[in-house]
């Protein structure tokens, strides 16, 4: 079988060849990391191009998805030297038959910028992520049955290999996440009844989740009743209880809220403390209702009690006997002067 690399890889950023394994072939185990620092992989990939210690990974995937190749799957990276005391014995045959397990494993940088790889990856970098996960797996036909730690048989992390210096490599990967997308052949994101043709999902109510939305509902082991209740709109606030989050698109799902921004991409949004801000908005906005409408009936009742003028001391009705019998003298001025004199 020829070795080719991955279709989904955006940009091949290679580290010098005589830094890798050259023709190692690896293809035994692959190993999950993540970086501790930076956030973009082509920061990580110049890193690694001009690493005095020459420490490379065939791939790193970006918080925005990007995915760099850094060594061809044809050579042996440089990410997985050297086992510390503790570390996982299932590499144990693997280092009796290649001596450096850079020979025979493959390997997966995420860039993270927390210092204990604490950050869950983004959407984009999690799609990214279980992608080339999932075409790996088949074309190596790595094991992926659960290995009762957490991880995979042939998909471990670095930890496993460096229990103290790497402890905290590859952190909080979704491992569960994973495990439950590749045993379903990378289609077991889609949630029970609804349907995806490749680029749009589409709920059972009919309501559409499309691009980075319709990737985090696919990477999440999304709930299948977690129903879209409309489609996504773009809004100029995405939170009125945290406006510092600015404009951007938003998705509302029956139980959860998603959103994306420039700055943050796609992200769950906290629809719980919206929602306790948008109540308490409404009751503020309810007190002051029904103060207003007390208002306006005592006003009503100024307004119509100002309609009827009233002066001081004279009784309206006789002022308007008076005026009747003015009327009535007059006309009978008006009969006498219309009498012929004789
Ligand atoms: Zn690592």
């Amino acid at each position: 079988m020829a070795i080719i690399d991955p279709p989904m890889v955006n940009k091949l950023m290679l580290v010098p060849e005589q830094n890798t394994f050259i023709g190692a072939q690896p293809g035994s185990a692959l190993v999950i990391h993540k970086t501790a620092s930076g956030t973009s992989a082509e920061d990580i990939a110049n890193f690694f191009i001009n690493d005095p210690a020459k420490a490379s990974s065939h791939f790193i995937i970006g918080q925005d998805g990007e995915i760099v190749q850094c060594v061809h799957l044809v050579d042996g990276a440089g990410a997985n030297c050297c086992v510390e005391t503790g570390y996982n014995p299932y590499w144990n045959t693997l280092l009796q038959q290649f001596g450096n397990l850079n020979r025979c494993t493959i390997s997966i940088e995420h860039c993270d910028p927390t210092s204990d790889n604490s950050t869950p990856l983004t959407a984009a970098q999690q799609a990214s992520s279980f992608k080339l996960v999932k075409w790996l797996v088949d074309q190596y036909g790595f094991d992926i049955t659960p290995d009762g730690h957490g991880q995979m048989a042939d998909i471990k992390g670095h930890n496993t290999i460096d229990p103290i210096n790497r402890a905290r490599c590859p952190g909080n990967y979704p491992w569960s996440e994973l495990q439950t997308y590749l045993q379903g052949g990378g289609t077991m994101g889609v949630p029970t009844g609804w349907h995806d043709d490749g680029t749009t999902l589409t709920a059972p109510n009919g309501v559409k989740v499309v691009h980075g939305f319709r990737d985090y509902v696919l990477a999440h082991n999304w709930d299948p009743a977690n129903w879209p209740l409309a489609a996504e709109f773009s809004t100029g606030q995405l939170e009125a209880s945290n406006a510092s989050l600015g404009s951007g698109s938003q998705q509302v799902f029956r139980y959860a809220m998603l959103g994306w921004s420039q700055s943050r991409g796609v992200f769950f949004e906290w629809c719980g403390q919206e929602l306790a801000y948008c109540r308490q908005q409404v009751q503020k906005y309810a007190a002051q209702i029904s103060l207003d409408t007390s208002q306006i009936a005592q006003l009503k009742a100024e307004l119509a009690a100002a309609q009827t003028p009233a002066v001081q001391g004279v009784d309206a009705t006789k002022v308007a006997d008076r005026l009747t019998a003015i009327g009535l003298l007059g006309k009978q001025v008006e009969q006498l002067a219309a009498q012929p004199i004789s």
